[in-house]
Order: C-alpha cells, then sequence, then structure tokens
C-alpha cells in the first residue's frame, strides 16, 4: 500500500501584506505591496529558500509566517493548524515548534544577559527543563552542538565574534527542537570565511534534526549549496520556484536568469568571459498566475 505523500508542515496560501500611508484626511496615499499573493509550502526536513533583491518582500514573508507580523490577506497553515487568526495562548504553544534566526545576532541579545542563560530563555519560558542544573546540562549540551565551548556560557554578548554569536542565535533557536527555523539572511553580515561554516552548522544539524527551514538569502551561491527548493521573489510576488538544480539549469523567468547570471565564477579565465544578462524591470502584470513547467516547477507567466 502506498503511504500517502507527507503533508507540508507550513502551507502559505495567497498571503499578501500591503503597508498603506495615508493623509491627513485618512485617504489611502500610497500602498506598498511588500508581499502580493504568495504561495508555498515546506515540508518537513525541507529547506525552502527565499532569495530576491532587497526591498522583495522576504523579510516581511518570514515575519508572517512567525506571526510578528499579520497579512492583509491569506493563510498560513503550520503543521496542518491555520495560525492566521491564532489567539496569544495558542500562539505560546507555536513558538515552541517554529523558531527564528535572525541576521544580526547581537541584535536580538540582551548584551546584559549571559548568553549562557540568553540560550536557556525558551527553555525556561517553555518550562522545558525542571531546574536550573538540568537547564544548564542543556544549555552546556547546546553549545557543544553549534560548535561553542560550554564554559563561554558565563560570557556577554560583546565578547564574541559574529560567527560566534550566530552560534549562539542558532543555538537559541533549536533549544526547543523546533520543527520549522526562519531564518532571515543569517550568514549576510559575516565574515566571506565564516560563512560556509555557518551553512554546514544549519545542515547538519538539519541531518540531525529533521528540522525544515524557510531560508532568506541573498548568496545564490550558498543557496545552491543549502536548499531542496528555491523560491524567487521580486517586488512581493514569487515569480519563479523550483527544484534547486533545476532552478539552476533551466530558469526561465527573465528576473531568475539575470539573477543567476549575476553569480561570481571561480574560475578567473571563465569568470572574463560570463555573460551578464540585465533584467528588462518588466514587472508581472497584476494578474499574472503561476503556471507549472516541469513537475514541481513553477513560473509566473510574463
Ligand atoms: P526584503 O527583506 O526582501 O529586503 P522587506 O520584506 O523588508 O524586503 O520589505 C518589502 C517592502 O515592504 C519594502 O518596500 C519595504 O520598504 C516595505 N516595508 C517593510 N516593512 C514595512 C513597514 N513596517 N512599513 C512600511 N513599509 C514596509
Ligand atoms: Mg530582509
Amino acid at each position: 500500500m502506498n503511504a500517502l505523500p507527507p503533508r507540508p508542515i507550513l502551507e502559505v496560501d495567497d498571503l499578501s501584506r500591503h503597508f498603506v500611508t495615508k493623509d491627513f484626511f485618512g485617504r489611502e496615499q500610497h500602498r506598498v505591496r511588500a508581499v502580493d499573493n504568495v504561495s508555498f509550502t515546506v515540508a518537513a526536513g525541507e529547506t525552502l529558500g527565499l532569495v530576491g533583491e532587497s526591498g522583495s518582500g522576504k523579510s516581511t514573508t518570514g515575519r508572517l509566517v512567525l506571526r510578528l507580523d499579520d497579512p492583509t490577506a491569506g493563510q498560513i497553515r503550520f503543521e496542518g493548524q491555520e495560525i492566521t487568526g491564532l489567539r496569544k495562548q495558542s500562539l505560546r504553544a507555536m513558538r515552541t515548534r517554529m523558531q527564528v534566526v535572525f541576521q544580526d545576532p547581537f541584535s536580538s541579545l540582551n548584551p546584559r544577559m549571559r548568553v549562557g542563560d540568553a540560550v536557556g530563555e525558551p527553555l525556561r519560558a517553555h518550562r522545558l527543563t525542571k531546574s536550573r542544573a538540568e537547564e544548564r546540562d542543556r544549555v552546556a549540551e547546546l553549545f557543544q552542538r553549534v560548535g561553542l565551548d560550554p564554559r563561554f556560557a558565563e560570557r556577554f554578548p560583546h565578547q564574541f565574534s559574529g560567527g560566534q554569536r550566530q552560534r549562539i542565535g542558532i543555538a537559541r533557536a533549536i533549544a526547543v527542537r523546533p520543527q520549522l527555523i526562519v531564518a532571515d539572511e543569517p550568514i549576510t553580515a559575516l565574515d566571506v570565511s565564516i560563512q560556509a561554516q555557518i551553512v554546514n552548522l544549519f545542515m547538519d544539524l538539519q541531518e540531525e534534526m529533521g528540522v525544515a527551514y524557510l531560508f532568506i538569502a541573498h548568496d545564490l551561491a550558498m543557496v545552491r549549496h543549502l536548499c531542496h527548493r528555491v523560491a524567487v521573489m521580486l517586488r512581493g510576488r514569487i515569480v519563479e520556484m523550483a527544484p534547486t538544480e533545476q532552478l539552476f539549469a533551466d530558469a526561465r523567468h527573465p528576473y531568475t536568469q539575470a539573477l543567476i547570471s549575476a553569480m561570481p565564477i571561480p574560475d578567473p579565465d571563465r569568470e572574463l568571459l560570463r555573460q551578464r544578462i540585465f533584467f528588462d524591470g518588466k514587472l508581472p502584470p497584476p494578474d499574472a498566475a503561476l503556471e507549472q513547467v516541469t513537475p514541481g516547477h513553477w513560473v509566473l507567466a510574463a
């Protein structure tokens, strides 16, 4: 007997978030369609990459999924449950299943709190440890897991490098053993030499814990390495979505083609001959819909 395919843990349907500015009389002045009719899913243990230039709506999408912001329209289901209308109490329960890692780990860490306490905080908040001693043990384990000396738990955030702080941010996110982590450009602010280490840490943790990622990123080379599927955003819309290798081999949307052609090539001779494709700036018509060109490969009709 065939098992049913696993249901995605995250299902986003026709999600929109518009920011409206009003004039003195309360009339709508200006509307930014930060996220505009976006649909995608993330399966358990999967990494979906969300890429696109700055301002394309990636962070807003992440914030909506995390319920840090309310959508203008659309639905988000997490583990089969509609979370768009959830009240505080149920949101609390959801927060142990879904976590976030931000771009700048320093701004998300309290500068006056020892980092061990910061990593232990979600354990205390959700009463996942029974005593301070148990919490300390668990925090030490988490430090080890992300490649930090457990003795560092006594230190403060400013005593760490950017890469170490991001490891602390990741330890804090995995403390509650979430099913999904929304990672918003978690390596963008790090030295290039450190980025690959952090990406590898994300991959190791996924293999070990089966956690899924919604991975918001800039660097396509990292995305190619890390993500099972990629969704490309342009001005609040997904213009193309495909399994990673399919996207790199056969990009169909002009914007995706431009992004890929702008990737640096490690070989200097080939880099010189690289053909850049420039995006013509033509935005998809408002009523354009995603069409499936091959299984799992979706392109917004031009
Ligand atoms: P990205 O993460 O891809 O750089 P964002 O999701 O941060 O993009 O922003 C998408 C668009 O929404 C941008 O035009 C941005 O200026 C706008 N935006 C984001 N947050 C707000 C807000 N709180 N108020 C008004 N406009 C916003
Ligand atoms: Mg952003």
